[in-house]
């Protein structure tokens, strides 16, 4: 079809009404074609040691090292020698598979644990904790569940695609981020209007890497008779005194009606879990789609248990991780380069042109750096950021070769905004 990509997006072809999937996918196609003749695929690049190594070899079978910036395995439990043992007996004993929903027979002893370990970690008993296969569903089966077409969802714009997708039966309405004022008119306007009315935001948001202002929008839902769900991956194991999260760090942990969380970053497995009242857990646990119709989390989630363990036994891993967060930005910012609002281990660095921002990818690969360029539409079209997650095991070295390079592209395509 020849579309000129340098002015639009796939995206900008996506509802044309009278188009059919061939179409529509062939216009993909060719945007993926763009993108790979300017050397701008970052994404699924294979590799073959994992990118939670920090060094991750072989990328496209370059047989070259890359310092990774990719992943969310923000403490390095996905190769703590514990984590692995646990999850080695848990094969040993379980085998790789569950073979059956959690309904049917798919619920083990180590899911009960789990739900066990993950509830006491926040200080909740065994019956306010629900076990998913990821987090992305802990978060769309959940509320696909929670709400229906009598309630309304109110959405911070920038929460998880996970969160949108479980709304797709219920009434929305979306505030823009952070921004009190708009959430308090939505409040205040559809106060009597609906059954339920659930305002949904992160702990930690997962582009900017900045916190919600969750002690203001907590005090609007109890004044406005709403319940509060709050998803907070990106800041459970890095946030907080001991470790709990956005939640723990604004005094709230005993009073969020649900909470919502991963295994797949902090705690370096896979799966998702619900903290929440035990008569809403009890619901999730028999009315959530996920539980009745999908498989459960595999026997290598035994891992998690030990993990969740590690938060307390092993504070030295947070305390690395935040070392890192910290030379690492204000080696950034020295340079000039805006990396915005974060307080998290999610360091973007925001250069806004989409072209540029996919060049700079392709500088960084060069240098054996890997990144992820972030585009329209995970973010507005003219907020084009590299996105990076520092880890507790980057080394020195690692985030020293980084800036260098940083430094060495801002001369040559002027991205510091300082
Ligand atoms: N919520 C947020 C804010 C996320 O960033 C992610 C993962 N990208 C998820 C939920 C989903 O978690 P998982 O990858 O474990 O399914």
């Amino acid at each position: 079809m020849n579309i000129n990509f340098t002015t639009a997006t796939f995206r900008d072809f996506e509802n044309i009404p009278d188009y059919n999937i061939a179409q529509r996918a062939e216009i993909f196609y060719e945007f993926l074609e763009y993108m790979k003749s300017n050397g701008h695929m970052n994404y699924r690049l294979k590799n073959t040691t994992g990118t939670n190594s920090v060094v991750s070899v072989d990328i496209e079978n370059q047989n070259k090292e890359y310092v990774s910036f990719v992943s969310s395995d923000y403490l390095g439990f996905t190769q703590h020698p514990k984590v692995k043992q646990a999850a080695i007996e848990g094969i040993e004993k379980y085998g790789t598979g569950t073979g059956a929903t959690p309904l049917i027979g798919g619920y083990f002893d180590y899911h009960n644990r789990l739900e066990k370990k993950i509830s006491s970690f926040f200080g909740r008993t065994e019956d306010e904790a629900v076990v998913f296969t990821t987090g992305y569903t802990a978060n769309s089966a959940s509320l696909q569940c929670l709400m229906q077409k009598e309630d309304l969802a109110i959405l911070d714009m920038a929460v998880h695609a996970s969160m949108y997708e479980g709304c797709a039966f219920t009434n929305k309405k979306t505030f823009p981020h952070n921004n009190l004022e708009a959430l308090e008119h939505i409040l205040r306007t559809s106060e009597n209007l609906y059954r339920t009315k659930l305002v949904i935001i992160d702990g930690v948001y997962s582009q900017d890497g900045d916190t919600s202002y969750v002690n203001e929008i907590y005090d609007l839902v109890k004044k406005y008779n709403a319940f509060l769900m709050v998803d907070d991956v990106h800041g459970v194991g890095i946030l907080g005194e001991t470790g709990r999260g956005t939640l723990e760090e604004a005094n709230l942990l005993d009073k969020i009606d649900i909470i919502t969380g991963t295994f797949s970053k902090t705690f370096g497995s896979l799966g998702g879990y619900v903290i929440a009242d035990k008569k809403i857990a009890a619901l999730l646990r028999f009315q959530s789609r996920q539980q009745i119709f999908s498989a459960t989390a595999p026997p290598s989630s035994a891992g998690i248990i030990k993990a969740i363990d590690l938060i307390d036994e092993e504070p030295v891993w947070r305390e690395k991780l935040w070392s890192n967060i910290n030379y690492f930005k204000k080696g950034l910012d020295d340079l000039g380069l805006d990396t915005g609002i974060t307080r998290s281990a999610i360091i973007p660095v925001k250069i806004g042109d989409p072209h540029v921002t996919g060049d700079v990818g392709r500088l960084l690969i060069d240098r054996n750096i890997y990144t992820n360029p972030i585009l329209y539409p995970a973010v507005a079209r003219k907020d084009a950021r590299i996105r990076m997650s520092v880890m507790a095991r980057h080394e020195k070295e690692h985030l020293d070769k980084t800036l260098n390079a940083f430094e060495d592209i801002n001369k040559k395509l002027h991205i510091a905004k300082k």
